[in-house]
């Protein structure tokens, strides 16, 4: 069964060069995972995985500055990022949004309208290079939805790692957006997300591993990479009485479908 790992750090996970990508992404397709899609965090990150998507064609981009970079998106850094949005292997706007995971903290990129106002251009982004907005939501269900609405959604919106509960499934399902899970879905104690998921629509699913974060169960708490996705599909198959089989064309074909990608399977 292929899967694509809608969302991965292969720098955070060890990779520097040509070499590291090529072993972490032979590990995944030993399982059957056969395409990942890279994410940057800060500009240098959003240059090396430029590279990396042109190092290897089981590989695609997404580029911009995490929330928590929020403060570092100068002029400088927003005509750079505008120009790697461009290149053909990138296929997302993201990873963008807001993070308020971090209570006390009110200075530097932690300051609400200084993550605010990154969100927003990066939505414009998304709106002009006519990409996907791939969004991170920490603790923050009620503003990312308030910015979205301000700012108008782009046609595509994806919000990695769902972590969120019913009602917010419910809105974002209504507004057509994709919700990508990962392995916190296989973690028992996830009560609020177990009981969002089957509310979503098999055709406005992704599935990703964020690794090298959040390891699913049986693994959790080790190091996690691409090649774990499959546990994570069977337990969302579980949770949702499907056929991993089945849950594995269907989210293949969205992440084809949303990203642009193309695949040996094509
Ligand atoms: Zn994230
Ligand atoms: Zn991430």
């Amino acid at each position: 069964m292929p899967l694509i790992d809608a969302h991965t750090h292969l720098d955070a996970c060890g990779a520097s060069n040509a070499e590291d990508v090529t072993a972490i992404v032979e590990r995944a397709e030993a399982v059957g995972v056969v395409a990942v899609v890279t994410i940057a965090d800060d500009l240098n990150s959003a240059r090396w995985v430029t590279r990396a998507a042109d190092w290897d064609p089981r590989v695609y981009a997404a580029v911009a500055l995490h929330p928590t970079r929020a403060d570092a998106l100068t002029d400088a850094a927003r005509a750079e990022i505008e120009e790697l949005v461009a290149h053909p292997r990138v296929g997302a706007v993201g990873e963008t949004g807001l993070d308020m995971y971090w209570p006390g903290r009110l200075d530097g990129w932690a300051r609400p309208n200084v993550q605010r106002e990154a969100f927003a251009w990066h939505i414009d982004l998304a709106k002009r290079a006519g990409k996907p907005l791939m969004i991170h939501n920490r603790n923050a269900d009620h503003e990312v939805l308030d910015v979205l609405r301000a700012e108008g959604a782009p046609d595509t919106v994806i919000f990695h790692c769902f972590s969120s509960d019913s009602a917010m499934a419910r809105e974002c399902v209504a507004a057509g957006w994709l919700l990508s899970l990962s392995g916190t879905v296989s973690f028992r104690n996830a009560r609020d997300l177990r009981e969002a998921v089957p509310l979503i629509p098999m055709e406005q699913l992704l599935v990703e591993t964020d690794a090298p974060f959040l390891t699913p169960h049986p693994y959790r708490g080790a190091a996690n990479e691409s090649y774990c996705l499959p546990y994570t599909v069977r337990a969302l198959a579980e949770l949702v009485n499907r056929r991993p089989e089945e849950l594995a064309h269907t989210t293949t074909s969205n992440a084809c479908r949303v990203y642009g990608l193309r695949t040996a399977q094509d």
